[in-house]
């Protein structure tokens, strides 16, 4: 009797651990699939489809089963996690991996088949080798001291539910992916995620916050690289992913007016359906949403052609500290009354207010876009190609990419993309964008310039893409580096600005300082702007590294009047450094505007501003 209950009882453990094991492998199968640029191995498109479907179903079946061992319940939990954060970089790769062809009916897929887990809402694919719950906390790793803003409350939980009803995450397992940033670099240990749908929700809870003196993280995306949007310790995350309408488009004047949480992707879809597009572009596209843009003034691949957000964002409405709505969401190209307080929000990473949503001129989508990939020899030929670029191409060129022959090979080892010139390989690439109205005028000037740089030596070898899957898969080798990077191991990364003579110089400099102690030092950016990307990647996290790295890169950016962040912001990890690009007097007078605007500074503390007496 007793034996043949144990037989049964372990046929029913190992039937159990049968169905776990599918329920794990096959969300990791099919997303190694997909990383890998295959449909499925070795299925096709739609059976991995059904295999996810069915996963899942499995897999849920076994939560429920599994919650009443917490051993279990764990194990899988981590399986499902690791398989189904989607990256932000990633929602463009699936469109040209499963061969989409209309962008609406991919996003209904990828929805379709990201959005069926416990992260609804979110395309966040984990790329990095470590796990959410590897990363150290922040305050450990940074040894910094939490300020004496009050720990939640039953009572402040309820008032929470009170104001956004079933929009208040609570589980930490649901919270990790929001803890942790992108780069899988600081985490925070926040207990309470909101997702508010309108303004006066935002209010509410920022009033309650500040008389509770309650710090608050305002989040969007993110996909924020300087570790601005994840709590430092237990700070509320405040999530704008359910602010995601459109409040109005006028055909005629390109002006669009969303709300914060609209993802930049979706909007640029959105305004090319009435033949605009976004002014701003950038590999994160997929996940970022406008207000996150905003608030850290992303620059992106379309600066070049259409100016900073500074100059496209119109308007915007803002919520501040302690609850009042800034109603600065005006349409008006040209508004000179008084101060231009909506620039106060633009690039304050969430210390000022939270943005609930932005006006912003787009403009018309142009009629014909080619990409042509270039190796140069030598940085000094980058320079005087795009010399004779600006010169020959004008009012066509819409952008300027470079990267060195480094990361080239990264994106080719870790994502196993192909070189597109044949031969040898050359020490830097140059990626050039003309968009124009008339495709034979283009056409004609892209010829003459290419002509031009071939026969003067200044090019080695190129290739030109007219149509829009070549188009894109050049875009993929100069935008997804920020992904391969993160495979390569743990990265040390710089957005800086100098003079664009001296840009590759730092790179020079900082490979002969480092010599073996670092993996990789290699250089990419956003050259037509001055603005380098240089990043070091080694195993992991080395503090000996990092005091060879840091103050050498600043103070020598420094010296070149450069900016020690050209476009990421300075979020945690930049704060402290903020004296090598802006003087004293600068910085005092934006601590007095913090100050100003949130007394209790309870929004996004640890962030952007240096902390008090530290200098
Ligand atoms: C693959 C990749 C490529 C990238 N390329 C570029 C690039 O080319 N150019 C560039 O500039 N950046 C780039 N980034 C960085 C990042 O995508 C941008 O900084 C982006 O603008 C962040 O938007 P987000 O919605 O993800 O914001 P988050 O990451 O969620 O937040 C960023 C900061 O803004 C604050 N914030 C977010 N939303 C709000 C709001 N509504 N109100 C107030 N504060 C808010 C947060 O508190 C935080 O301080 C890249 C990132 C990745 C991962």
């Amino acid at each position: 009797m007793g034996s043949s209950r144990a037989a049964k009882h372990s046929k029913t453990t190992a039937t159990l651990w049968f169905f776990l094991a599918i329920g794990l492998a096959c969300p990791r199968a099919t997303a190694w699939g997909i990383r890998q640029g295959k449909e499925f191995f070795p299925l096709s498109a739609s059976a991995s489809r059904v295999t996810m479907a069915g996963s899942s179903v499995v897999y849920h079946s076994l939560m429920w089963c599994c919650s009443i061992l917490p051993r279990w319940r764990i194990t899988c939990y981590k399986g499902w996690t690791s398989a189904h954060f989607a990256s932000a970089a990633s929602y463009t790769t699936f469109h040209e991996n499963w061969k989409v062809k209309s962008s609406k009916d991919s996003r209904h897929r990828v929805t379709k088949l990201w959005h069926v887990g416990l992260f609804r809402n979110r395309v966040f694919y984990c790329t990095s080798s470590a796990g959410a719950w590897e990363v150290p906390l922040t305050s450990e790793r940074y040894g910094v001291q939490r300020l004496p803003f009050s720990h939640v409350s039953d009572k402040d939980l309820a008032f929470f539910e009170h104001t956004v009803p079933g929009r208040v995450i609570t589980d930490p397992d649901m919270l990790k992916p929001f803890n942790v940033d992108w780069l899988k670099m600081v985490r925070g240990c926040s207990k309470v995620l909101l997702k508010p749908r309108i303004s006066g929700e935002v209010s509410e809870i920022l009033r309650y916050c500040n008389e509770r003196n309650l710090a608050v993280t305002p989040q969007g995306g993110n996909t924020g690289l300087v570790g601005g949007s994840v709590p430092v310790f237990d700070e509320i995350i405040l999530s704008t992913a359910l602010m995601n309408q459109v409040i109005s488009f006028n055909g005629v004047s390109g002006i669009l007016v969303c709300q914060a949480g609209c993802i930049l992707e979706t909007l640029n879809q959105y305004v090319e359906e009435q033949e605009f597009i976004m002014p701003l572009d950038l590999g994160a596209k997929g996940s970022c949403h406008i207000g996150g843009n905003v608030a850290t003034n992303a620059g992106g691949i379309r600066l070049l052609r259409y100016g900073s957000l500074r100059g496209t964002v119109l308007g915007l409405e803002a919520v501040l500290a302690n609850g009042r709505v800034l109603n600065c969401l005006t349409s008006l190209r040209k508004d000179n009354t008084g101060y231009d307080l909506k620039q106060l929000f633009i690039g304050s990473e969430g210390t000022l207010g939270v943005i609930t949503a932005v006006s912003i001129l787009c403009p018309r989508k142009p009629k014909a876009a080619n990409v042509a990939f270039l190796g140069c020899g030598s940085f000094a030929h980058v320079l005087e190609t795009f010399k004779v670029c600006k010169g020959m191409l004008g009012e066509i060129l819409s952008a300027y990419e470079f990267l060195d022959d480094e990361c080239m090979k990264l994106v080719q080892k870790h994502l196993k993309l192909n070189n597109p010139l044949t031969g040898e390989g050359s020490p830097f690439y140059v990626l050039i964008e003309t968009s124009g109205s008339n495709a034979g005028h283009d056409e004609e000037k892209l010829n003459n310039f290419l002509e031009q740089v071939i026969s003067s030596g200044l090019v080695i070898a190129g290739t030109l893409a007219t149509d829009e899957t070549k188009i894109k898969a050049l875009w993929a080798l100069r935008e997804r580096i920020t992904e391969a990077l993160t495979h390569d191991g743990y990265v040390y990364k710089y957005d800086i600005s100098l003079p664009v003579e001296k840009l590759y110089d730092l790179v020079c400099d900082t490979r002969a300082r480092l010599g073996k102690s670092a993996k990789n030092v290699v250089g990419y950016g956003h050259l037509g702007d001055g603005n380098l990307h240089l990043n070091i990647t080694a195993d992991s996290y080395q503090q000996t590294l990092l005091n060879a790295i840091e103050p050498f890169v600043y103070e020598w950016t420094a010296k070149y009047q450069g900016s020690i962040s050209a476009e990421h912001g300075l979020g945690f990890k930049k704060k402290q450094h903020i004296y090598y690009s802006k003087p004293d007097e600068a910085v005092e007078l934006m601590q007095k505007v913090k100050a100003m605007l949130d007394p209790r500074g309870i929004l996004n503390p640890y962030k952007t501003l240096p902390t008090q007496g530290s200098h």
